[in-house]
């Protein structure tokens, strides 16, 4: 199915292809500093259109993925790896995301204690998702 977003002030707009409706949390330290807290994503299927695409900036904020932002309203959009065909979206920025399904907390083992979601949720560590991703040792 699928589904359309745009940032906060409109200047970036999307659509992607998604398998189900469900988002999945991520708490590992750069998605908190980045965003204020942890992130909130949902996984595109395949290639992605863009309106405004020289309003995204991309930070590269490892070796391996990079992360986009409106350069205007500096709504936070997605996170890319860039090697593997992958591109989380955030929650917030795709159209009716109320009605998504929480279903997992990857970097579980990176969540400080002083919050934490209710959901009952799938949870991995880091180093179950680094396997998942193929980047373990
Ligand atoms: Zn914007
Ligand atoms: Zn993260």
């Amino acid at each position: 199915m699928k589904v359309n977003g745009s940032c906060l002030c409109q200047s970036v707009k999307f659509s992607f292809e998604i398998k189900d409706k469900h988002f999945d949390a991520c708490h590992c330290s750069m998605c908190r500093k980045w965003g204020g807290g942890p992130s909130l994503t949902v996984e595109s299927i395949g290639s992605i259109e863009f309106e405004g695409k020289e309003n995204i900036t991309t930070y590269q904020s490892s070796e391996w993925a990079e992360r986009g932002f409106c350069n205007i309203c500096g709504s936070h959009l997605f996170y890319r790896l860039k090697q593997h065909d992958f591109c989380n979206f955030n929650l917030g920025v795709i159209d009716d995301h109320e009605e998504f399904e929480f279903k997992s907390q990857i970097y579980i083992d990176s969540k400080p204690n002083n919050y934490s979601f209710s959901n009952k949720t799938k949870e991995m560590t880091e180093k179950e998702v680094l396997k998942a991703f193929g980047f373990s040792e």
